[in-house]
């Protein structure tokens, strides 16, 4: 009888998962309708670096291109720096454009204030510190996102732009741990084969991080022969990240400002690759790099993952709005995915970066806008 009421238990179980699969299948499409936006809330963003050395009749000559040619938002990295952006907001919002403070987060490279503080720096399997041993590239410099001085440190730099009068949100990027697989097309650049998490792209093993998941869980995970399938170390490092979003979101609130991030294609995506599980997150919008070329796909993947990052928000209070890489694009391949990031439900497009918009990107975004117009 108990066998019987057991299987009986797990048919049922198995229908109800088998409607809520056909559910959230259905759901995602009507996702994708409802959120079809007409032109006026459809945006269109480019991320670009402050420059010390240009002028203001220089920028505003940027900017006023910008603005004519369809774009609607600039994120600007200022290195953190409140000073530099509060000079660029006004020539930036004078011709029409909204600004968001655009910064480095979990990845400091050549931060001054932490630079004097080796500890606050992640550390690998292999116990080397990012502060003297960095992983791919010399601008990869992580903070540990455990440790309390480090998240304050980076808490301050989140505050400092909050501040600054007239933007519209700060922008977390570099918003998770560094990358324990690298896209696809990035490996032979760096002459690597990344089959399994490898000791030293795989962090943080500092002692606080250490210390503190051995205190709740009862097992140190220096000690693991395969770290990669401790599901409560995983989930540890992706709520510590969390942590730190969370807590710069109620900074950006408290200031009267959102909170925006750039992150990985889509919330299993990133997850796998950098550790960072942006759909459980406390964020206004996500901007996910859904960088085609860096993956070796086609551009209908970008409406793949662009759904399936809409799916995953599903209920939560956060937009997405679908980034895009120039460099490898045609206007016409803008074009289409332009449309194609629209009809899989974002709610706009972010372009990387606005240096590389050429007049056949602009006529794309043109073009693309002329042809929604009035929906
Ligand atoms: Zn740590």
């Amino acid at each position: 009888m108990k066998t019987l009421q057991l299987m009986l238990f797990f048919s049922v179980m198995g229908l109800v998962s088998c409607t809520e699969a056909t559910r959230s299948t259905d759901s995602m499409e009507v996702s994708a309708r409802h959120t079809d936006a007409p032109e006026k809330d459809f945006k269109y963003w480019t991320w670009i670096t402050a420059n010390p050395d240009k002028s203001e009749e220089d920028y505003t000559q940027e900017f006023k291109k910008y603005k004519e040619n369809g774009i609607d938002a600039v994120l600007i990295n200022t290195e953190a720096d409140p000073e530099t952006l509060a000079k660029l907001v006004p020539l930036a919002t004078d011709e029409g454009l909204e600004v968001h403070a655009w910064m480095f987060t979990m990845n400091r490279p050549g931060d001054s204030i932490a630079l004097q503080h080796p500890e606050w720096y992640a550390v690998s399997r292999e116990g080397k510190s990012n502060y003297d041993t960095r992983p791919y590239v010399d601008y990869y410099q992580w903070l540990c996102p455990t440790r309390k001085e480090s998240q304050e440190h980076v808490l301050s730099l989140v505050e400092g732009l909050a501040q600054v009068e007239g933007i519209e949100s700060v922008h977390l990027d570099y918003i998770r741990f560094s990358d324990i697989f690298l896209p696809i097309g990035l490996l032979p650049k760096y002459d690597l084969v990344q089959d399994v998490e490898l000791p030293e792209f795989d962090f943080c093993y500092c002692d606080v991080c250490v210390e503190e998941f051995e205190a709740i869980h009862h097992k140190n995970p220096r000690d693991f022969e395969n770290p990669a399938i401790d599901m409560e170390w995983k989930n540890f490092r992706l709520n510590k990240i969390k942590v730190v979003v969370d807590q710069a979101h109620e900074i950006a609130h408290e200031n009267g400002k959102n909170l925006t991030a750039a992150v990985f294609p889509y919330p299993e995506m990133a997850d796998h690759m950098v550790r960072q599980r942006w759909d459980k997150w406390k964020v206004d919008a996500v901007l996910p790099m859904i960088y085609h070329s860096f993956y070796e796909e086609d551009i209908d993947w970008i409406g793949y993952a662009t759904r399936q990052g809409i799916a995953d928000l599903e209920g939560r209070d956060t937009e997405l709005h679908t980034g895009i890489y120039l460099p490898p694009m045609s206007g016409e391949d803008l074009k289409a995915a332009i449309d194609i990031a629209r009809k899989n439900g974002a709610r706009g497009v972010s372009f990387f970066d606005g240096g590389a918009l050429t007049e056949d990107h602009f006529k794309a975004i043109r073009d693309s806008k002329a042809s929604n117009d009035g929906r």
